[in-house]
């Protein structure tokens, strides 16, 4: 075994790392024999990009030590603080040289095994490789949201997943120089990347409970990576609701007309205030959210216009 990296990998992984400290020996267990198997086995080259995304425990740690132990084949980038998940596979997509990508998490709810089962289809020329959870290992509130947001996804933008949420994902080097041009500022990588594809496919992975730790999104996290998802790739949130608008304002009007022409007919009524109360709230209801999504949209462009850096580097630990 050289201790120098390997110079020109045909696999890349990259592994987001966020406050994994108990999982990470167990993922490396697990991992580099995988991968040592694969690569035997497909005569190729691989190398592993992990992106510690500001973790507050000691992964950072574990992590260079790994650096240490298989300089050969592993890379570590430090961030010095938290960009979020999908900000640190941009940068690992940065880093990596191979001519496929593979993304995993690190908490093993995506077995490393698996990732055998993606090369095989991105040697076989396929640009994107989706996956399905077989059998997912998540909560019921957990499966029953991303079932809904599938749905919703599938309805409003062109493209397809099955699976949206597993981030154990291929893709060719094609696809990842344009999602790394893209530039964009808060984005869902697998979305982003299937509009580029040509050539997809979708296979099946199993799915295991997180080894160890938490969940690292809470719930309000969850709903903001949904707002991604849907107003990155669509705005026709924003189209309905002009419709609505229009709709209501409409049926409102007509309401009124009705109201005013019974005065005269049957003499002013006090009976239907409270209809109008409602009316009313639901009215506001509506002007609430629309301004909600508008916010949505806007603080979008604001973050846009602005171009900072979408993530800062600390360092790069490699053996070159
Ligand atoms: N992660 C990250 N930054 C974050 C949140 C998560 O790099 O801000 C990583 C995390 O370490 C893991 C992967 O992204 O490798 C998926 O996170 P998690 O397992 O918490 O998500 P879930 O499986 O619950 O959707
Ligand atoms: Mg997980």
């Amino acid at each position: 075994m050289t201790a120098n990296l390997v110079a020109n990998p045909t696999l890349s992984i990259v592994i987001p790392v966020y406050n994994e400290e108990d999982g990470l020996q167990a993922l490396f267990d697990r991992l580099y024999p995988a991968l040592d198997t694969l690569a035997a086995k497909r005569k190729i080259n691989y190398e592993i990009i992990f992106v510690n995304d500001g973790s507050k425990d000691r992964s950072a740690g574990i992590l260079s030590k790994q650096v240490e132990l298989r300089p050969d084949v592993t890379r570590a980038v430090l961030f010095h603080s938290n960009f979020g998940q999908h900000m640190a596979i941009m940068a690992g997509f940065e880093y990596a040289k191979g001519e496929y990508i593979i993304t995993l998490d690190a908490d093993l709810q995506n077995p490393p095994e698996e990732i055998d089962a993606l090369t095989e289809q991105l040697l076989k020329g396929h640009d994107y490789v989706g996956t399905i959870r077989a059998d997912r290992q998540d909560s019921f509130f957990r499966k029953f949201a991303s079932r809904a947001m599938n749905r919703l996804r599938e309805n409003i933008t062109r493209i397809t997943m099955t699976d949206q949420g597993c981030m154990l994902r291929g893709y060719s080097r094609r696809i990842v120089d344009l999602v790394r041009q893209c530039d964009e500022s808060n984005t869902f990588i697998p979305a982003l990347a299937y509009t580029f594809s040509a050539n997809p496919v979708e296979i099946f992975v199993k799915h295991e409970e997180r080894f160890a730790g938490e969940s690292k999104y809470t719930l309000y996290q969850l709903i903001r990576l949904n707002f991604d998802l849907v107003t990155g790739f669509s705005i026709m949130p924003l189209q309905i609701f002009s419709i609505l608008g229009m709709l209501l304002s409409l049926a409102a009007g007509s309401l009124f007309a009705y109201l005013l022409v019974r005065r005269f007919v049957l003499g002013a009524e006090v009976e239907g205030v409270f209809t109008l109360f409602a009316l009313t709230f639901f009215l506001i209801g509506v002007m609430l959210f629309g301004l909600g999504l508008l916010g949505e949209y806007i603080g979008r462009i604001y973050q846009q216009i602005r171009k900072r850096p979408r993530y800062v580097v600390q360092t790069v630990l490699e053996k070159k």
